[in-house]
């Protein structure tokens, strides 16, 4: 099955930042696959722009080099690559002084097209952006401005960071990045719940048991130590991208499938969102596992801080108060350096009232895995009589409902999220970005939770790299009667 590829209009699109890491393994290849695809127009035109000085075959060569490094095998077949490095040229700028804004300016003049303006730089260069895009007259109806997380680090901090956008942008043209809203699985969890009579009537506490999100990662904190240890994990993961899953996977239906139905759909829930008790969460720091010390260290080595108090574990309990949810736990957990890379929101449903059959028939549940990462999909776990004589005896079997084919299995369809969304920006979509009220709720939720660790001196539970974090993680489970999914690769 060949995915239906539906062109963009002709668009200007400038990366501040363009030299830096996530326009070399993001943006840039991401933004190639879309043109090999069909989906740009030749019309298009992509500005890099950062403080380096550099000439515009400097910059293609870098781009295509980045497309090399990290556009994986589509990129390598598509033989596009010099039409693409056509449409891409370069500005050297400096956010903070005047250096490159003429010349930014003369190259935006008068198109009457889409502008969009990518802010992949440090959040420390917002406000300068923001505030001589306006001063050169880049402001206007047309643009867009795209950025990056994280989005303040606290709540006061988040309603300086909007105040400040707000002062020169509406928010119809400000586009807050969470990559995990634009993977294909996200959207197809929209599908399944919206587009079926089958779940949604059973969405609900009188039919499911809990819910679980996991989002486990290999990889420790790398060569982002100093700034990974200023945030952890509930500021880096569970503020925005557990938040925004916890928020697709609770809301109520929306009445459209427009950016404002639907985030004032997960505004509620996000405003529903229980305070979480210290007893229920677990904090967690990866240490070293002996022999492996010097490839792996631990988190403390890794940050170069012998007492640090960052978690780079969190497991916690916590419910929605409303009409629905009321009565059911939602579990979230997150951490680095855990046995498997793998994101899943598993819905357990509760019990058949009543088994009809031997006791050792065998009881299963049903549980619907939404994958996110990696092998994408959606499968419902739905209890069939086990093949063959002998009686009846009840088996799980995975109901695997991945359009496989849409995907390609050999990743020939595979769209990015980052390319599904900045695609979005270029039609106008807000659908899958995060409005500045609902980031404000998810700090106002996130704050006390911090606030009290820093008033406790609280200090994370260690636990061995590549394990599944504190065992007190489990506990949190197991006491009330349940356990976390196996995480699995
Ligand atoms: P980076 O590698 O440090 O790149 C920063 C970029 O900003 C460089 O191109 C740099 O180029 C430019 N820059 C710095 N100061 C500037 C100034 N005064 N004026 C104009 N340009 C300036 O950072 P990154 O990893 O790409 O991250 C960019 C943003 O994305 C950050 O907000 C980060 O939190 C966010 N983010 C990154 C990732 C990721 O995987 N990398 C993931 C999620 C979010 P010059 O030095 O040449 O000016």
């Amino acid at each position: 099955m060949v995915s239906r590829v539906i062109p963009v209009d002709p668009f200007d699109l400038v990366i501040f930042g363009g030299t830096g890491d996530l326009a070399r393994r993001k943006i840039l290849p991401g933004l190639f696959r879309r043109f090999c695809a069909g989906q740009m127009p030749d019309a298009a035109r992509i500005i890099g722009a950062a403080r380096s000085d550099m000439d515009t075959d400097a910059y293609r060569q870098m781009v295509s080099d980045a497309i090399d490094e990290f556009g994986g095998d589509l990129a390598k077949e598509c033989d596009a690559r010099d039409a693409f490095l056509k449409l891409i040229g370069y500005i050297a700028i400096d956010a903070r002084g005047e250096t490159g804004w003429a010349d930014l300016q003369e190259a935006m003049k008068g198109k009457g097209r889409v502008e969009a303006y990518y802010f992949s730089v440090s959040p420390a260069l917002f406000g300068d952006l923001a505030e001589r895009l306006q001063q050169w007259g880049m402001a206007d109806e047309d643009a867009r401005i795209v950025v990056e997380k994280p989005f303040g680090r606290d709540l006061e901090t988040a309603r300086d960071l909007n105040a400040t956008l707000a002062a020169y942008f509406d928010e119809h043209q400000i586009y807050r990045i969470d990559h995990y809203l634009g993977k294909e699985t996200v959207q197809n969890l929209m599908a399944v719940r919206f587009g079926n009579m089958l779940f949604e009537p059973l969405w609900n506490s009188q039919y499911v048991d809990h819910i679980q999100i996991t989002v486990a990662e290999t990889v420790g904190v790398g060569g982002r130590g100093e700034y990974y240890d200023k945030s952890g994990a509930m500021r880096d993961m569970v503020q925005n991208h557990l938040m925004q899953l916890l928020c697709l996977i609770a809301m109520e239906p929306p009445a459209r499938f427009d950016p404002d139905a639907v985030r004032d759909e997960k505004l509620k829930v996000i405003r529903a969102l229980d305070p979480v008790e210290s007893y229920e969460i677990v904090r967690g720091q990866y240490q070293a596992v002996p022999m492996e010390e010097s490839e792996h260290p631990g988190y403390r080595t890794a940050v170069g801080d012998a007492k640090s108090r960052t978690e780079s574990f969190l497991a916690l309990k916590t419910h929605i108060s409303n009409w629905r949810w009321a009565g059911t736990p939602f579990y979230l957990r997150t951490g680095k350096r855990m046995s498997a890379r793998s994101s899943e929101i598993t819905v357990v449903f509760k019990d058949t009232p009543h088994s009809i059959f031997a006791e050792d028939a065998g009881r299963h549940r049903n549980v619907l895995s939404i994958r996110l990462q990696p092998n994408e999909g959606i499968t419902l776990g739905v209890t069939i009589k086990e093949p063959g004589p002998g009686g009846m005896r009840l088996i799980d079997v995975p109901l695997d409902m991945t359009f496989a084919d849409a995907l390609g299995e050999d990743g020939a369809d595979h769209v990015d999220a980052y390319e599904r969304l900045i695609m979005d920006v270029i039609r106008g979509n807000q659908t899958l970005f995060m409005r500045g009220d609902e980031v404000e709720a998810a700090w106002a939720w996130t704050d006390p939770i911090i606030e009290g660790w820093e008033l406790r001196h609280d200090v994370p539970k260690p636990y061995d790299s590549g394990s599944d974090g504190p065992t007190d993680a489990f506990e949190l489970m197991r006491r009330d009667g349940r356990d976390w999914r196996e995480v699995s690769p």
